[in-house]
């Protein structure tokens, strides 16, 4: 559909990106990126008419973000060419050929377009040799100053690399080399550094990719208070597989797997190193107050040891409003059977229980509306956690009490 529509309005639609390299690769992927000779945004609101969906409009990127009823979102950006007035610079940007659109990128095995337009439907575009890199396993730069104009792209090469066992090209490493030699990654601002490091610990497996970054000399631009090698290999391999637990147990509570990395590279580091860290790389409120949170991890740990006989609504006292991520730490940090059992049977609870009298029903006890509310709503809360009140008359009956 997105070529018979391109065809109507004079233009040529191609998909490209990652999502043919993983189509030749066999991986899974379900980020569809179109690019268009002529006028995107056109496409993109045209087959929102069609399908129904919404297309967003980024005028000054000419990119477009098409939202399917279906909850499947297609990118649609105009066919552009970059320049760099400086290196490690932000590119400018203007309209230009496919070609030109694949030549700004970063390794060849992006660089393929399956053609839409009907009167070439499914024809492979592959002006830079990428479909035998892909079958080679290698990753490759399009020219000699790639990584000059763009220094993060030593990050994602490694990124790229590790992810699918795949090896930097002989002369791509070379020139990789010589740029971490020049210092280019000094270059960086602080933001494309982390966006970096945030899609790296976003892999399921960092770990390799991590090892590869140390061992050619990146980490340094990256950040250098955290001495990798005192960070714990076994919570890190451990990550992934409590992550793809809990997301299978409290499904829909999903976990961005980077935070809590972050938090794990973090945490053998003073206080006052992790509040600079935060300020540095600009964390949004949520990445701060879960990384606030899991420095608490440590001390919440022993007390739950101590504790043994504690119950769900006292945990509650301590982890409500704990973010996934550092409850996902918490898991991480536990290495008693018993513990592990009695912090899963409060997230349990957690999903399950909800208190079911209302402020309605506190008023019309004759009680006013006030900030005591909120702590009897807590109190009926942990009481439900603990199993001391079961339903609503229960609930009516202990607030009379
Ligand atoms: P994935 O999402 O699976 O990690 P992707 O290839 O879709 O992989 P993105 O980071 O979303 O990765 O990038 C989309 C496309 O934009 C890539 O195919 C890549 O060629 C290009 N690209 C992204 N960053 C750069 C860069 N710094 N320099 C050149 N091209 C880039």
């Amino acid at each position: 559909l997105a070529g018979e529509i391109a065809e109507s309005i004079g233009s040529r639609a191609y998909c490209v990106g990652g999502f043919v390299r993983d189509f030749f690769l066999r991986v899974p992927n379900f980020d569809v990126d179109l690019v268009v000779e002529g006028d995107g945004e056109e496409l993109a609101r045209k087959m929102a008419q069609h399908l129904g969906g919404k297309a967003r409009i980024h005028q000054r990127f000419r990119t477009a973000a098409l939202m399917l009823p279906d909850g499947t979102k297609i990118d649609i950006a105009t066919a552009r060419t970059e320049y760099y007035e400086f290196p490690a610079a932000l590119p400018k940007v203007e309209k230009a050929s496919i070609r030109e659109d694949m030549y700004r990128r970063d390794f060849t095995i992006n660089t393929l377009a399956i053609a839409l337009n009907p009167d070439s439907f499914g024809d492979l575009i592959d002006y830079f040799g990428g479909r035998k890199d892909l079958e080679k396993g290698l990753i490759r730069i399009l020219y000699n100053l790639s990584f000059v104009e763009d220094p993060t792209r030593i990050i994602r090469a490694i990124r790229f690399e590790q992810r699918y066992k795949f090896t930097i090209e002989d002369d791509t490493l070379r020139f990789a080399k010589d740029a971490i030699e020049r210092r280019l990654l000094g270059k960086l601002s602080y933001k494309r550094i982390i966006q970096e490091l945030m899609l790296l610990l976003s892999e399921i497996d960092p770990l390799p990719a991590l090892d590869r970054i140390m061992e050619i000399g990146v980490w340094e631009y990256m950040i250098p208070e955290i001495d990798l090698n005192k960070v714990s290999r076994t919570m890190i391999k451990r990550t992934p597989i409590i992550i793809t637990w809990w997301e299978e147990r409290y499904y829909g509570k999903n976990i961005k797997g980077w935070l809590v990395y972050f938090m794990l590279l973090l945490a053998g580091l003073d206080e006052e190193l992790v509040i600079q860290i935060i300020k540095r790389y600009h964390l949004d409120n949520y990445a701060r107050k879960a990384i606030q949170e899991s420095r608490q991890v440590p001390q919440i740990v022993e007390y739950l040891w101590e504790s043994r006989e504690i119950l769900p609504g006292e945990m509650d006292q301590r982890l409500d409003g704990w973010s996934n991520e550092s409850m996902v730490l918490l898991l991480l940090s536990i290495k008693d059977e018993l513990l592990w059992e009695k912090l899963v049977n409060y997230l349990d609870l957690k999903e399950q229980v909800k208190v079911e009298i209302n402020g309605f029903d506190l008023k019309e006890m004759g009680l006013k509306q006030g900030p005591e509310f909120r702590f009897i709503f807590d109190e009926l809360y942990r009481q439900k956690l603990n199993g001391i009140i079961k339903n609503r008359e229960e609930e009516l009956q202990m607030v009379k009490k």
